[in-house]
C-alpha cells in the first residue's frame, strides 16, 4: 500500500511568518511604517475569544501592532458601527477584522459592509468577493482560509491548472471562495453540498479535494481517486477518553483511509488551521504596503 505525503501546514505557516517578519522589518526601516490590525469582538463566546487571542499573539510574533475592541454581548449595532468607522479613519490601522459570529440581534451583512474595502483583511466584503468571482478583476483581499488552502497546494508543488478539483461545502467564508480561487487557478471545479446526490461519485473524479463541511470522517477512502491531493479544512471535536480534555480534533476526511489512497494530505490539526492565521498576517502586511505604496 502507498502512503500519502503529509502537507505540513504548521511548518509552511512558520516559513510564511518568517517571510512576513522580514518584510515588516524592511518596511519599517525604509519608511517607518508598522502594519496595524484591529480586531472587533462582540460578546463572550469562548471559541471566539480564543481565536482573537491567537490572532493577537500571531500579530505580535511578526511585528504587527494589534488593536482590540471588545464589546459586550448586548451592544447595539450602532456601537459596533462606530468602532468600525473609527478604525476606518485611523491611519495606524491597516486591517480590520470583525470576529464572527456576531450576536444574533445584529445584522452581519450591514456590519461587514461597513468595513472599508481597503482594510477588509478577512476578504468578506461583497466587493472583494465579487471581484474574486470576475475575470480580469482583482480583489484587494482574499479570505484567509481558502487562500491558505491554495498556498499549501502551491508550496507543496501541486499543479492546479487543468486539474479536476472538488470543493465540499459552499459557505461564504470557506467553500465558495475556495471554489472561486481554484477556478482562477484554472482548475475545473465542482462543488458538493448538503443537497448533492451521491457525492462520492463526484469526489472520486477529483485530482484535488478541498473539504470544508464540519463532519468527522465524512470523506472515506472510497470517495478518493488514487493519487489525489486532499486539503482538509474541517475542525471537528470527537470524544476521546485518552485525551485530558476528553476530546480531540479531527477533520472531515477519514485520515487513516485517505493516507492509503491519496498522494498528499493535510493533517488536522496542523494543516489548514495555522495557514489561516498566516494569511491574515499576510493580508495585513499587504494592506499596509498598498496604502503606503511600498513595493
Ligand atoms: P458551514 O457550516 O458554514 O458550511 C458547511 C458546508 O458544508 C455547507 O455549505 C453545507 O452545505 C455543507 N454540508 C453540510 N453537510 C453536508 C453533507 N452531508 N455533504 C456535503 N456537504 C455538506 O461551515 P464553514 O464553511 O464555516 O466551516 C466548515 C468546516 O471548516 C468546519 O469544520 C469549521 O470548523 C472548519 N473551519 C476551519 C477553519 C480553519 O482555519 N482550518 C476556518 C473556518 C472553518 P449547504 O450549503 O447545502 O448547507
Amino acid at each position: 500500500a502507498t502512503s500519502a505525503t503529509i502537507i505540513d501546514g504548521k511548518s509552511i505557516a512558520k516559513q510564511i511568518r518568517d517571510e512576513i517578519t522580514a518584510e515588516i522589518s524592511r518596511m519599517k526601516d525604509a519608511i517607518g511604517v508598522v502594519p496595524g490590525l484591529a480586531v472587533i469582538l462582540v460578546g463572550d463566546r469562548k471559541d471566539s475569544a480564543t481565536y482573537v487571542r491567537n490572532k493577537k499573539k500571531a500579530c505580535e510574533s511578526v511585528g504587527i501592532n494589534s488593536y482590540e475592541a471588545h464589546l459586550p454581548e448586548d451592544s447595539t449595532e450602532q456601537e459596533v458601527l462606530k468602532y468600525i468607522s473609527g478604525f476606518n479613519d485611523d491611519p495606524s490601522v491597516h486591517g480590520i477584522l470583525v470576529q464572527l459570529p456576531l450576536p444574533s440581534h445584529m445584522n452581519e451583512q450591514k456590519i461587514l459592509n461597513a468595513v472599508s474595502i481597503e482594510k477588509d483583511v478577512d476578504g468578506f466584503h461583497p466587493l472583494n468577493i465579487g471581484r474574486l468571482a470576475m475575470r480580469g478583476r482583482e480583489p484587494l483581499f482574499v479570505p484567509c482560509t481558502p487562500k491558505g488552502c491554495i498556498e499549501l497546494l502551491h508550496r507543496h508543488g501541486v499543479q492546479i491548472e487543468g486539474k479536476r478539483a472538488v470543493v465540499i461545502g459552499r459557505s461564504n467564508i470557506v467553500g465558495m471562495p475556495a471554489a472561486l480561487l481554484l477556478q482562477r487557478e484554472d482548475a475545473t471545479v465542482s462543488i458538493v453540498h448538503s443537497r448533492t446526490k451521491n457525492p462520492e461519485e463526484i469526489t472520486r473524479q477529483a485530482d484535488i479535494i478541498i473539504s470544508a463541511v464540519g463532519m468527522p470522517n465524512m470523506v472515506r477512502g472510497s470517495w478518493i481517486k488514487p493519487g489525489a491531493v486532499i486539503i482538509d479544512v474541517g475542525i471537528n471535536p470527537v470524544e476521546d477518553a485518552k485525551s485530558a480534555r476528553g476530546y480531540r480534533l479531527v477533520g472531515d476526511v477519514c485520515y487513516e483511509e485517505a493516507c492509503k489512497i491519496a498522494s498528499a494530505i493535510t493533517p488536522v490539526p496542523g494543516g489548514v488551521g495555522p495557514m489561516t492565521i498566516a494569511m491574515l498576517l499576510s493580508n495585513s502586511l499587504s494592506a499596509a504596503k498598498r496604502v503606503h505604496n511600498f513595493k
